[in-house]
């Protein structure tokens, strides 16, 4: 079973995943459907990315739900955010599952439980939702309580909900042409649409869904971009946007067809936040680059770091009251909109920025600060023991996850992986000279503590 980084036996940062019929299973699916079921109560939305197992787990889930007498919504293919904001704007919803796994290779699938706010269920009822799912202590109901199943569209209301936070005369007046990749994922059904609604021309590819996954890898880093980076120097356009499998992600390309930094799109859209709010907070794991922090407090704001996870950045944007937030893979977080990352609000907002600024994406990113970042791996088979090591090296470092160790020129964070048995490294300062001594130090630490 595929955890990212989760600390139970079945739950990940993000849901269950795993390899479809192999890890996981039709009748692990009818069981979690249970889960969630007996812990909500009322009527809860199903919704699914376009995987080629997709429609057989969320039949599956389904299956559980109302075998376990509860009604269930079907929303069918929808990006994750989508079902989301649903939730939460459907006061008479108490939940949601999610069939995907995001950005995942394509043998993999998943399912992600939503509460009635939107936002994923927290790490503590992930694990409350794992143990009743190991003692089976979840309901099946007779015969004449089965729940019902009502088909319904989502894709009007989100569409809307972005629109009406946007500012669409300023985008529209524009008339920005934008090149889309939904890399054949579960934004096909939405984001053109919203593209063409605010005025954009809007040129697609990959945009039809396809669970094979004929063109590239779901996941929108650079490397499996480089179509979106030549049609949008082809085509000339002024950016170009690409989501991963279920759309909670965004990635960008400048209008020279360059692929843009995740960390530096989030350090943009952070500065921008905490400009229009006149200060703020801003939630971010401690993996982001630095240059999150420096563009956050020239602009007025505060960063707090959490743990590795979109759920708990979520959490603690509640808690804390924050502008915004998001983790440096694409994924931001609008709290005035939906506590979750979403691709669709993404694009929007930048789309927003260069027409308010009137500027080009590059020249929006030249003011965020230039950083090295280098990541490395090594073998790790004693995570505890190096935990432990860390603290006893660097007794003075943050241990929100992993080690942070920061230094006058740069930081350093080493960090046992949840899924396998490796530590990450990642290393970084504006010098390359000094990233490249912090990364190699990193490597050297972590070799003698478990040696
Ligand atoms: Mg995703």
């Amino acid at each position: 079973m595929t955890r990212i980084g989760g600390a139970g036996k079945l739950f990940g940062t993000d849901g269950v995943r795993g390899i479809a019929n192999e890890e996981l299973t039709v009748e692990m699916a009818v069981n979690l459907g249970r889960v969630i079921a007996t812990l909500r109560d009322g009527t809860l939305a199903v919704g699914m990315d376009a995987r080629l197992s997709s429609p057989m787990f969320k039949s599956a889930v389904t299956a559980g739900i109302t075998s376990a007498g509860c009604d269930v919504v079907d929303l069918g293919l929808v990006p994750t955010p989508a079902l989301q904001y649903y939730v939460k704007c459907r006061k008479d919803l108490s939940g949601g599952v999610v069939v995907t796994a995001s950005h995942n290779p394509r043998q993999y699938n998943g399912i992600k439980f939503i509460q009635e706010d939107g936002r994923e269920f927290t790490r503590s009822m992930d694990e409350e939702s794992e143990r009743m799912y190991l003692s089976k202590s979840y309901r099946i109901v007779p015969w004449d309580k089965v729940g019902k199943v009502y088909v319904e569209d989502c894709r009007r209301t989100y569409i809307e909900g972005i629109m009406e936070k946007v500012d669409i005369d300023a985008i529209s007046e524009k008339k920005f042409k934008v090149v889309l990749d939904c890399g054949n994922g579960a934004g096909c059904v939405t984001s053109p649409e919203l593209l063409r609604r605010l005025g954009c021309r809007c040129i697609s590819i990959n945009a039809h869904p396809d669970g094979t996954f004929p063109c590239r890898n779901p996941e929108p880093v650079k490397e499996n971009v480089e179509f979106l980076m030549q049609c949008v120097r082809d085509s000339k356009a002024d950016i170009g946007v690409a989501h991963d499998g279920d759309a909670d992600r965004a990635t960008f390309v400048d209008e020279r067809g360059e692929f843009v930094s995740e960390d530096v799109m989030l350090a943009l859209m952070a500065k921008y936040y905490v400009e229009k709010n006149g200060g703020g907070i801003v939630v971010t794991p401690v993996s982001s680059s630095k240059c999150v922090e420096d563009a956050v407090r020239e602009a007025g704001g505060k960063v707090i770091y959490t743990a590795v996870g979109s759920p708990v950045v979520a959490e603690t944007m509640l808690k804390t009251g924050a502008v915004f937030g998001g983790e440096g893979n694409g994924g931001l977080v609008f709290p005035e909109h939906l506590l979750a990352r979403d691709g669709a609000m993404s694009l929007s907002r930048v789309l927003e920025l260069m027409a308010k600024e009137g500027k080009k994406l590059s020249e929006l990113v030249k003011d965020i600060p230039k950083y090295v970042t280098l990541k490395a791996k090594v073998p790790c088979r004693d995570k505890l023991k190096l935990l432990e090591g860390l603290k006893e090296k660097f007794p003075d470092a943050d241990f929100t996850d992993g080690a942070r160790v920061e230094y006058e020129d740069g930081w350093i964070l080493i960090r046992p992986s949840g899924t396998e048995p490796i530590a990450r490294i990642m290393a970084e300062s504006k010098s390359e000279k000094k990233a490249k001594e912090l990364l190699e130090m990193g490597m050297e630490v972590v070799k003698s503590i478990l040696s």
